[in-house]
């Protein structure tokens, strides 16, 4: 196997290979392999697709033992037993706790089909057609959802104009001091100010691709109550930071804030396996039969390894405070390099909540240096942000003690090889 036969066959348009440019072929936990046997802890994990780590040994028994009992594996969305754990599941230890009262759509498995499915429910219910979006915003590359991404480059290159959703500065756009908040208000109110009147806003908690940019509890809860005031329906893209990311289930809970819409995927089925989820009040649920559809709504695997990571993780707090915990130690090594490279000349700072973390050094360039070095020590650790200048951890939420001090004993020494070159 060498990568220049992949390099030659795959389009142009691979990512992540062009910052990992190995062979992977086994991991386990935080842990992932090469082909040629080197070991490297995964900060990135499926850009948190994989919260409980690779290959997380409950949700595979668990896969395994329905593969073998000969369980339903592709059923359209008819109903099968896995789904009904599922939801039976959600609803007992991820709803009723929280005073919760949704209902369930499964869309497409992607996220980008949550966020489509979320929008066009939300256009649907109110009759209007504007979603209001944010800064920075990422929620997936189909036509309806880049509408609603900020990033340029995505925009760019679907060579139509986006259209269905106007951008809003997010909290923190304009600097420390700046309430933004003050200017959606205001053009709220304002019958000049060129905003149609949305069906609603869509917003992540925390920014993930956008640069792990953190709106504040006071921010969102505002928002909370601009939306209720003006009769817009609330929708948290939860698709990178729910799944405990933050150090709670859902990401708005630490908000106190309950949206009207939640879009959720990534590590929702717990073990990487292709899976969203749309969660909607119950009187929102304006939907006809089949009027939003897809073949693969609903994966049957990824239903039972969710049902089982659910059931392992979130029946009490424990794994909750654990990933809290865990969060504040890459919270104090993240400020300690954070300081260390303002020392030598380059701003830097620290931002995030719960294990959903960021050093931003300002620049793309900067960050590439490290991380470069970074996957060279064995650690993959990914950037974001408008230029590549947030380097994100996004480890798994299961990561051992150990794993976490060496991976960030790497991120240090290769922030100061960087500072030295
Ligand atoms: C990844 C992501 C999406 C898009 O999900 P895909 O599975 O890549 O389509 C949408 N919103 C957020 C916040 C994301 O992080």
């Amino acid at each position: 196997m060498d990568t220049q036969y992949l390099e030659n066959i795959e389009s142009n348009v691979r990512t992540y290979s062009r910052s990992f440019p190995v062979i992977f072929d086994k991991a386990q936990g935080a842990r992932i392999w090469d082909a040629d046997g080197n070991e490297y802890l995964d900060f990135l994990a499926g850009a948190g697709t994989l919260n409980y780590g690779h290959n997380e040994s409950d949700l595979q028994k668990a896969l395994i033992d329905y593969i073998q009992s000969g369980g339903i594996v592709h059923g359209l969305d008819m109903w099968t037993d896995a789904k009904y754990q599922f939801f039976k599941t959600v609803e007992e230890i991820l709803l009723k706790p929280r005073g919760l009262d949704y209902k369930i759509q499964l869309p497409g498995p992607t996220g980008t089909n949550a966020v489509e499915a979320a929008i066009r429910l939300a256009r649907h219910a109110t009759g209007r057609k504007n979603i209001i979006t944010f800064t920075n915003g990422f929620h997936g590359v189909t036509m309806g959802a880049l509408a609603t991404t900020g990033n340029s480059k995505f925009r760019q290159a679907a060579e139509l104009p986006a259209i269905g959703a106007q951008f809003m500065p997010y909290d923190g756009y304009l600097g420390e001091g700046v309430d933004t908040l003050d200017y959606l208000e205001k053009a709220l109110t304002d019958s000049s100010s060129g905003l149609d009147k949305p069906a609603a806003v869509f917003f992540e908690t925390v920014q993930g691709e956008g640069g792990i940019n953190v709106a504040s509890i006071e921010w969102m809860q505002r928002l909370e109550r601009l939306c209720k005031a003006h009769d817009i329906l609330m929708i948290v893209d939860d698709i990178q930071a729910g799944c405990g990311r933050t150090g709670k289930f859902f990401s708005f809970e630490h908000a106190d804030i309950k949206p009207d819409i939640i879009t959720n995927s990534k590590s929702i089925s717990g073990f990487g396996l292709p899976f969203a989820m749309v969660l909607m009040r119950r009187d929102l649920d304006v939907w006809k039969a089949g009027e939003y559809n897809g073949t693969f709504r609903g994966f049957n695997f990824a239903m039972v390894t969710a049902t089982a990571a659910l059931k392992k993780y979130w029946s009490d707090d424990t794994f909750e405070k654990d990933i809290q915990r865990k969060g504040e130690i890459v919270k104090t090594r993240y400020q300690k390099l954070a300081s260390l490279i303002s020392d030598h000349g380059h701003p830097a700072s620290e931002r995030g909540r719960g294990l959903m973390r960021g050093l931003d050094v300002k620049t793309g360039e900067m960050a590439d240096k490290i991380t470069k070095r970074a996957f060279k020590k064995g650690l993959i650790i990914e950037t974001c942000g408008h230029d590549g200048n947030v380097i994100k951890c996004l480890c798994s939420l299961t990561i051992t003690g150990d794993e976490l001090e060496k991976a960030l004993d790497i991120l240090e020494d290769s922030v100061k090889d960087a500072l030295a070159a």
